[in-house]
């Protein structure tokens, strides 16, 4: 690929001005936190917001996107449904998506899944253990068999999702549960990965494994080509044919 990889880091960015705890834990919001690590990994990271005119993805913000990360929870429902429409379309053509933590129930993952994508949930602060289970994968370059999170918001299966085309991590919570924490699918010329750690009060962000997990799933799916793919054209043969007579000796009558 020619040139730094374009990434736009998108976030409701709600819970930082509301809450002082996120405020606290995240002062340039989550949104800065994870453009920052993505810019000293050597990418071009730009940050959008919901509160931005059209949320911050505007036909030229998105051309200019190789890969737009998207991490949402309180405020689905005001996301523009034209937004939805063109980031969509934008993915089919060939953009990346990386869908953080509650992202999970945003209009853009529902729609890209074409299913429910529920999931059970708890907030008690329990650890996160993340297998590896395709360390063969790019987005798991440089990690060991599994990593740990010291304290997380559990999710739990059944994730409402379709067959991930390829699996990358599972989790296992104290209390029992396990989870499909890191999923791939591709989506017309794009590819989308799933990745569940992100709670706003827990510093899930900051951790080294988090942020490695992140910058390497920008570098594999960043846009490799565009190709509008919303049209059915009429085509012309390459070769000459003449038109040729309708068969109907198969054709029974009653
Ligand atoms: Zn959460």
């Amino acid at each position: 690929m020619a040139g730094k990889i374009r990434v736009t880091v998108w976030n409701e960015g709600r819970h930082e001005q509301r809450k002082e705890a996120v405020k606290a834990l995240y002062p340039k919001g989550m949104h800065g936190t994870i453009a920052g690590f993505l810019s000293q990994a050597g990418m071009e990271a730009r940050t959008a917001t919901l509160d931005d005119p059209e949320h911050g993805l505007s036909e030229k913000v998105l051309a200019e996107t190789d890969v737009l990360t998207w991490w949402g929870h309180g405020y689905h429902h005001e996301v523009a449904d034209a937004i939805v429409d063109r980031v969509q379309q934008r993915v089919l053509q060939g953009m990346g998506l990386i869908v953080l933590h509650s992202g999970h129930y945003s209009k853009i993952f529902k729609r890209l899944m074409g299913t429910n994508c529920s999931l059970k949930w708890r907030e008690a602060g329990e650890k996160e253990r993340l297998w590896n289970i395709k360390p063969s994968h790019p987005i798991t370059e440089g990690l060991g068999e599994y990593f740990e999170l010291p304290n997380t918001e559990m999710y739990g299966e059944r994730f409402d999702i379709p067959e991930p085309d390829e699996l990358i991590f599972i989790s296992w919570f104290p209390g029992g549960e396990v989870f499909r924490s890191g999923c791939v699918w591709y989506r017309g010329n794009g590819k989308v990965f799933y990745f569940r750690p992100g709670h706003e009060t827990y510093p899930i962000y900051y951790h080294p494994d988090v942020q490695k997990v992140i910058t390497n799933a920008a570098r594999w799916a960043a846009a490799r080509v565009t190709i509008d793919t919303s049209k059915a054209p009429k085509y012309a043969p390459l070769e000459p044919i003449s038109p040729k007579p309708v068969d109907m000796s198969f054709v029974k009558k009653d």
